[in-house]
Parts: C-alpha cells; sequence; structure tokens
C-alpha cells in the first residue's frame, strides 16, 4: 500500500484538458489539492470545477500562459497564498502542432520550443523554493516517445523539444538531489487527449495499429504514471523516464506486430 498523498498541493500545468487533465483527476481523486493551470478561461473554470467536485482534494485554477516567467512567478505566488505550498510540480503544459521540416518557419521553432522546453524550466524555476521547502518535492515533466524514443514526419521541433526535457531533467535532477527535490518525466505513446481531436480517424487507427495493446493510451493513465512518481515510495528515483506508451516503442520491425 502506498503512502496517500492526500492534503499535499500539486499544481498541474495544462490541467485544464487532455492529458493534464487525467493528472489533475487522479491526485485529486487522491485526496491532493489541485491547482491547475491553462491560457482558457472556460476550459480552466470548467475543468477545475469539474475535478472540485469529485469530493477528493480541493481543486482550483490560475490563468497562465507557461512561456511568460511573469506568468509562472504569479502561479507560483497564488499557489502559496491558496496552500501555503508546494509538493508536486507536474510540467505539463504542450503544444504539437506539425510542419514539415522544409517548411517550418522560425517562429514555428520558436513557439514549439518557447512553451514545451522553456516554459517548462520556468514552471519549475518559479516553483523551487517551495519545491525545496515541501522536504518532499518532486517535478514530473511530461515529455513524449516523440523525440526521446521515435520520430514522426512532421514533429522535428516537437520531438527536439520533447527530447531537450531530457537535458534538462538530467542535470535539474542533480542540482535539486540535496534539497530531496527529485525530477522525473513520464513519456506517453498516443493518448487519447484533446490534442489529438484534429488528427484524421485514418491517421489514429494506423497508429492503433502500430501499438501492441491495439490501442491509444487514457489520460488516467498517464496521471497513475505520475502519481507513482510523487509517492514517497518513489523518493530514491531521480532524473528517471517512464516510459507509458502500450509498448508502442517495442517492435523491432512491422512483422514483431503480427505475433498477436
Ligand atoms: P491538449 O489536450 O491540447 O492539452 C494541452 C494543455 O496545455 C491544455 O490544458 C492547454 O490549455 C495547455 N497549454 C497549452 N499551451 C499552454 C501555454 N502556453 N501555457 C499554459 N498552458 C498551455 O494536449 P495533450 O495531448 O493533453 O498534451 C499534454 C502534454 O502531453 C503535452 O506536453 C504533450 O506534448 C504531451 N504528450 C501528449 C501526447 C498525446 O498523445 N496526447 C503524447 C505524448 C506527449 P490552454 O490551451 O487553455 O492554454
Amino acid at each position: 500500500m502506498f503512502t496517500s498523498v492526500a492534503g499535499r498541493t500539486v499544481v498541474v500545468t495544462g490541467g485544464s484538458k487532455g492529458i493534464g487533465k487525467g493528472i489533475a483527476r487522479v491526485f485529486a481523486e487522491a485526496g491532493a489539492n489541485v491547482v491547475l493551470s491553462g491560457r482558457d478561461v472556460v476550459a480552466a473554470a470548467t475543468t477545475a470545477q469539474e475535478l472540485d467536485e469529485l469530493g477528493g482534494g480541493a481543486v482550483s485554477f490560475v490563468l497562465a500562459d507557461v512561456a511568460s516567467a511573469a506568468d509562472n512567478t504569479r502561479l507560483a505566488r497564488t499557489v502559496a497564498e491558496r496552500h501555503g505550498g508546494v509538493d508536486v510540480v507536474c510540467a505539463n503544459a504542450g503544444i504539437s502542432p506539425s510542419a514539415p521540416l522544409a517548411a517550418m518557419t522560425a517562429a514555428d521553432i520558436d513557439e514549439v520550443l518557447g512553451t514545451n522546453v522553456k516554459g517548462a524550466i520556468l514552471t519549475v524555476q518559479a516553483f523551487l523554493p517551495a519545491l525545496v521547502a515541501s522536504g518532499r518535492g518532486r517535478v514530473i515533466l511530461t515529455s513524449s516517445i516523440t523525440g526521446p524514443a521515435t520520430g514522426v514526419p512532421g514533429w522535428s521541433h516537437y520531438g527536439a523539444s520533447k527530447a531537450a526535457m531530457f537535458g534538462f531533467m538530467r542535470t535539474a535532477a542533480v542540482e535539486l538531489a540535496r534539497d530531496r527535490v527529485t525530477v522525473n518525466a513520464v513519456l506517453p505513446g498516443n493518448v487519447r487527449a484533446e490534442g489529438l481531436a484534429e488528427l484524421s480517424a485514418d491517421y489514429l487507427n494506423s497508429v492503433e495499429a502500430a501499438i501492441p495493446m491495439r490501442r491509444l493510451g487514457e489520460v488516467d493513465e498517464i496521471g497513475h504514471a505520475a502519481l507513482f512518481l510523487a509517492s514517497d515510495e518513489a523518493s530514491y528515483i531521480t532524473g528517471q523516464a517512464l516510459v507509458v506508451d502500450g509498448g508502442q516503442i517495442l517492435p523491432e520491425s512491422p512483422a514483431a506486430l503480427q505475433v498477436s
């Protein structure tokens, strides 16, 4: 039986939709007080209310753009005012627009790296004093299999951003180890989230066919991985990545998928 996280304070950037919402729900159901962030007030308010009504920990929201240092500072200050500190920071907010390398603009690259990499670093930086004060601080980054493990045409800037999170994770893990703050990452495969909604059914069918479990992941399955990394029982794990992908990165060849 794992030690309960009830009463701990958890921040989930991009917690208003998709994987972040799944992470926020899993922590709230476990009794943690959750503050989720996003830029769209309707999505953030609706999700915070929905999760708060589950009857677990208190769930509230702050509107904040992860790419803005000032917004991250305000997010950290607001969380401190509401809950007196923070124990877990889930740097999850991210975007995944596609662009072929030949057509990619400098602005496209800035947007993706500015949100996914710079955003995650700024968020963690803003919460550093609170994480250290917690005495059992946890940082959980939402990376991806795309970049660290695989490549997909159209997502070279995205893949670069998700692999860059690894470099950040490893160095931050070393810097923060003596303060008993762990820094780990979850690497989702293809997960059923709002961010996938614009992809065609044909594309999603082809993705499912490439996954040994023959289905997309569910957002709560990423949430449970994050909950484990946030647990007291994961206290000696730092600088590590947990792949949650139904086996997607495993087959050595298309033939390896034909056995079952
Ligand atoms: P999603 O459904 O589009 O949700 C993205 C969330 O991030 C929303 O809450 C969004 O809220 C927020 N967000 C985006 N840009 C932001 C910004 N600049 N500042 C603050 N919040 C921002 O996407 P998702 O699929 O759940 O993806 C979540 C994370 O998982 C991302 O880091 C993504 O790279 C990663 N991931 C997803 C998959 C997948 O299959 N879905 C696979 C691997 C990794 P607002 O739009 O209101 O700001």
